[in-house]
């Protein structure tokens, strides 16, 4: 005789976009932690010094970096040589790699000091300080542990694993793929898939039945290069039009909180 079925129920917490994905790689700053803003203060700071330094012939170059605006665009997900380079780039400033090299190290330099600044007595790993996790976030990973589905975190930032920490939600991620796994392994930079690849890999589970959450542009087309049943944006309102450009590199569906991926949606 046959057994009637018994519905599988564990997914019901989760938003019907995510039921049929069987592993989700979450990008770290800007997705999980509040850490963008960080790191794009950082950037201000050293990209502002060397324009002031060497600023640009044209005259409308020189503006100042912007924390939004050029953040995304230029420097958001990328490793850090690669958004030095960016950046300088489209300011009209022709870079040797030395340049570069210094920039980028000028931002760890500044990035590292305020970290230390929030939270001195803890670093670096110790309690919650300094760096919070977003709820929404929480608050979706935990539906997805509930519902069995394995998580993974990925970063270009070599950070990654201590901003985790300091969030409190490090234990939440079956696997963690950050900066200098990338270098280690010599895995290429967003807008390259590899990261992503490399995290859904050690999940267990094919790209195509995995989805990936992402904040940059330089994510959402990775996610898309990858080959990833469904790449989530999440727009944090950088700009305006900030959810129409993750649309445009590759995003499938675009929320300004993941909690808006749990069934009934982000709280009011
Ligand atoms: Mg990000």
């Amino acid at each position: 005789m046959q057994r009637p079925r018994i519905p599988d129920r564990s997914r019901d917490a989760l938003a019907p976009a995510l039921r049929d994905v069987r592993a989700v790689v979450f990008d770290t700053d800007g997705v999980i932690t509040d850490s963008a803003r960080v790191h794009a203060a950082a950037w201000k700071e050293a990209f502002d010094a060397f324009l002031r330094a060497h600023p640009p012939e044209d005259p409308a170059l020189r503006r100042p970096f912007d924390e939004r605006d050029d953040y995304l665009r230029h420097v958001d997900g990328k490793s850090r040589l690669d958004g030095a380079e960016a950046f300088l780039a489209a300011r009209g400033i022709e870079t040797s790699a030395e340049t570069v090299r210094a920039v980028a190290a000028d931002k760890e330099r500044l990035f590292t000091q305020r970290l230390r600044e929030q939270g001195v007595d803890a670093y670096p790993y110790g309690p919650r300080v300094g760096v919070d996790a977003y709820p929404g976030t929480v608050r979706l990973v935990q539906a997805l542990r509930a519902a069995g589905v394995p998580r993974a975190a990925a970063s270009a930032s070599r950070h990654a694993g201590e901003l985790l920490s300091r969030a409190g939600v490090l234990d939440l991620f079956d696997a963690l793929v950050d900066g200098g796994e990338a270098a280690r392994l010599g895995l290429p930079g967003k807008p390259e898939p590899d990261l992503f690849l490399e995290a859904v890999r050690r999940l267990g589970v094919p790209a195509d039945r995995a989805a990936v959450v992402e904040d940059a542009l330089a994510g959402v087309e990775a996610g898309r290069r990858g080959g990833f049943a469904l790449v989530v944006g999440v727009d944090r309102a950088a700009g305006a039009d900030t959810g129409a450009r993750l649309l445009l590199h590759g995003a499938d569906i675009v929320v300004h909180d993941l909690g808006e991926l749990c069934a009934g949606g982000a709280p009011k």
